[in-house]
């Protein structure tokens, strides 16, 4: 007898979800279905609503996540789905400073009148707790982008829930390996799938997962509405990616807290923040609300914005690029992008760890910032 999907652990989750019925000659992966239309008579029939690559990737990562899953194109097409079920006028609480471009989102919906927007200090559970009264919906990531905040997550639902308001969590950062919000009681988790989830640095992809079937109901009827949907292509290469998933995290997260440790005694860094780090002020919550501290890390630099920036330059293996989650390991000085909050400092540098060699990744790294010492 196979044993049922849900007594699997999440290691083997992600390889033997979202494949076709077993049957003699089923393939084993999802076909890339490219068809805008479908024979008439089907719970599909148009693409915009529903494509079986897409439920392929959904049954993975809503069963990981322990809700149901709509895949979007890109983080933020979730992210402005999401933003969409609040009321003309409500208040949204969010972190003083987060992810630059669902920030600057939020801005933007306050500045046209769309909501009112609430900022708080997210590490803070009395300052989330004291924001939620009359809100509409408490927005968050943990651990944030690129601070390394962390949020007390059954704080933050608690106080949510006497307050009626909806909550969300954006996972990217975690994923459903180390952190499972809905367990918390969540309403909401949003991904950017872009990110770990697919691993590869080769596709743009978002989901949302809920296990409030009005929720789902809402933000399938928005997607399918505004047309933010995935390409079939892409759902395919996101679902062979998530394969590796538990293997490059493993190797990730070993090397990140190898290099936020040997970062800290160098003397061109000043700060380290991961949430790994004994030392670190998320530490004791997120060693209770995780189950792995992620892969990213962020450092500031002695000196100033061009010396951090010349430390990014510097590298050979680690590359100097945006986005973060892929088996390369990428670095680069935040505040270079003008939306950047201004509350993070000109030298941080935010270093998203990927499976190569952990020493060679040091040789490269300390190389780097030896020349600003
Ligand atoms: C990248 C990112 C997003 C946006 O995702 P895209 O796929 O780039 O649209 C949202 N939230 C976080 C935390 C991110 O890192």
């Amino acid at each position: 007898m196979p044993t049922s999907p849900r007594q699997q652990t999440p290691a083997t989750l992600v390889v033997s979800l979202g494949r076709p019925d077993a049957a003699p000659d089923a393939p084993l992966n999802v076909p890339i279905v490219l068809t805008s239309a479908f024979h008439a008579g089907g719970p599909l029939g148009y693409s915009r609503f529903s494509n079986p690559t897409w439920e392929a990737l959904e049954e993975t990562i809503g069963h990981l996540e322990g809700g149901r899953a709509l895949t979007f194109a890109s983080g933020m097409g979730a992210v402005s789905a999401v933003l969409d079920l609040v009321p003309v006028g409500g208040v949204v609480v969010a972190p003083s400073h987060s992810y630059s471009g669902t920030a600057s989102r939020l801005r933007d919906l306050d500045v046209s009148g769309r909501i009112v927007l609430r900022l708080v200090a997210i590490d803070d559970p009395e300052a989330v707790a004291g924001a939620c009264e009359g809100a509409a919906m408490l927005w968050w990531e943990t651990p944030t982008n690129p601070g390394l905040e962390i949020c007390d997550i059954a704080a933050a639902t608690a106080a949510a829930i006497a307050h009626g308001v909806t909550t969300v969590c954006d996972n990217t950062f975690a994923t459903p390996l180390a952190q499972r919000p809905l367990e918390f009681g969540v309403d909401i988790v949003v991904h950017s799938a872009t990110k770990a989830l697919s691993g590869h640095s080769d596709v743009l992809l978002g989901a949302v997962v809920t296990n409030d079937d009005s929720l789902f109901d809402s933000l399938h009827r928005a997607r399918t509405l505004i047309g933010a949907i995935p390409g079939p292509f892409e759902a395919w290469l996101a679902l062979r990616g998530i394969r590796t998933l538990a293997l490059r995290l493993r190797q990730s997260q070993a090397s990140a807290i190898t290099l936020a440790t040997r970062l800290q005694a160098h003397p061109g860094v000043t700060r380290v923040r991961y949430p790994g780090l004994p030392g670190d002020p998320g530490y004791a919550l997120a060693s209770r609300q995780m189950t792995g501290y992620g892969t990213i890390v962020s450092f500031e630099t002695t000196g100033n914005a061009d010396d951090a920036e010349s430390v990014c330059r510097r590298t050979a293996l680690i590359l100097h690029a945006t986005s973060l989650g892929g088996v390369e390991t990428t670095m680069e000085r935040r505040r270079r992008w003008p939306q950047e909050s201004v509350d993070i400092p000109e030298t941080l540098i935010r270093l998203s760890v990927g499976i190569e060699d952990v020493e060679d990744l040091w040789a490269d790294l300390s190389s780097a910032l030896n020349s600003i010492t």
